[in-house]
């Protein structure tokens, strides 16, 4: 007894073997040869296969019937029969026949042959043989190795337009050359409109640094600037964000000196203070007392133009609120927890003797 046959019957025992059941059906090649086969095997794997298997034939025939699998070569063939009943096959058979095996895989409807062949050609890609691939995953349907000859025709142009397969399109099929160079076109519009965004993000994430300093300027005082009720610390050390803090310092101590922003003249400088002080109020949470200067003014001002059923025509402004306000959420997520904790630990740390020094000097 075969220790197969000591299973519980239904169970089904997947072997590197073709089942041990007489073949019962014709495989039939190009060159006109034959391989055994099982019936079952082509039928379970592949729905268009077992409609060629039971097609009506002449009853009087008394030999097996035949599955023609024409135009690639026999061996392409005996790895795919291989691939039914064993369910693998190697590297070196993918090298030879991945190219056919992706047809025969799309033509019998057999998915994990397709996503292995797909795989093992992706692999294989090369500036030489892209374009040729490229036709082929759009004639087998095969988006993910569609994507990737795609990705490397558009970081290789110039190249691939030296090749062999790229003049042969250009020659033969000018509707094929028109869509790789509208895609190309696509891809460059997306990279440049992500680079933008990038740099707004960096913006948003800037000004959002910027309101953080601010906070901390109005509420514990940074080296040069600080609340009235704080003395200055001649020796405070820079705080952890005092290339953004640092700017921010010389600005305001120019807003408040500055003798064009009383007279309302003009100052870009204090233009821009302003628009700081303003932005802080639209994204302030402190509901009474806030130690940011005209936070409270900024607030009444907009609860009075809601009130007069104004202020919804600033739709610019609230989208850069909106923008900052998740720059600032996006930038406290990024932190990996750990450093959160850190830092926000430091941050009392430095909290408490910061106290004690200006309680020691007042
Ligand atoms: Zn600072
Ligand atoms: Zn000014
Ligand atoms: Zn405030």
């Amino acid at each position: 007894m075969s220790p197969t046959n000591n299973w519980p019957s239904p169970i089904r025992v997947y072997s590197d073997q073709i089942p041990a059941k007489k073949p019962d059906v014709h495989v039939v090649t190009s060159g006109g040869q034959r391989i055994p086969a099982h019936r079952s095997v082509l039928a379970s794997a592949s729905p268009v296969l077992e409609s060629m298997i039971n097609r009506p034939r002449n009853r009087r025939s008394s030999s097996p019937p035949t599955v023609r699998i024409l135009g690639v070569p026999c061996k392409a063939v005996a790895v795919l029969l291989r691939f039914l009943s064993a369910a693998k096959c190697s590297e070196e058979e993918l090298d030879k026949y991945g190219i056919h095996l992706l047809v025969l895989s799309h033509a019998f409807l057999l998915p994990q042959l397709k996503r292995i062949c797909t795989k093992a050609l992706s692999e294989r890609l090369t500036i030489d043989n892209v374009i040729d691939m490229f036709q082929l995953a759009r004639l087998c349907d095969a988006p993910n190795l569609h994507l990737k000859c795609m990705k490397l025709i558009f970081n290789n142009v110039k190249s691939v337009e030296k090749t062999e397969g790229w003049k042969f399109v250009q020659d033969h099929d000018p509707l094929l050359e028109l869509q790789i160079l509208q895609f190309i076109n696509e891809l460059q519009l997306r990279k440049k409109r992500r680079r933008r965004q990038v740099h707004e993000q960096s913006l948003y994430s800037q000004l959002s640094e910027a309101m953080e300093c601010l906070e901390h300027i109005c509420a514990e005082g940074c080296t040069s600037v600080g609340p009235c009720d704080v003395e200055p610390t001649r020796n405070r050390a820079p705080c952890g964000k005092f290339a953004t803090c640092e700017g921010l310092q010389l600005l305001i101590r120019h807003f408040a000196t500055c003798r064009k922003r009383v007279g309302g003249g003009g100052c870009s400088r204090c233009n821009r203070m302003w628009q700081l002080f303003r932005l802080h109020s639209s994204i302030c949470d402190q509901p009474v007392f806030c130690r940011v200067p005209l936070c409270r003014q900024f607030k009444m001002k907009a609860q009075e133009e809601k009130k007069g059923g104004g202020g919804g025509g600033d739709e610019r402004w609230k989208l850069l609120v909106r923008k900052v306000v998740s720059a600032r959420a996006i930038s406290s997520l990024s932190l990996p927890k750990r450093k959160r904790e850190i830092l926000e630990e430091d941050h009392e740390a430095q909290e408490m003797t910061d106290r004690s020094s200006w309680e020691l000097e007042a």
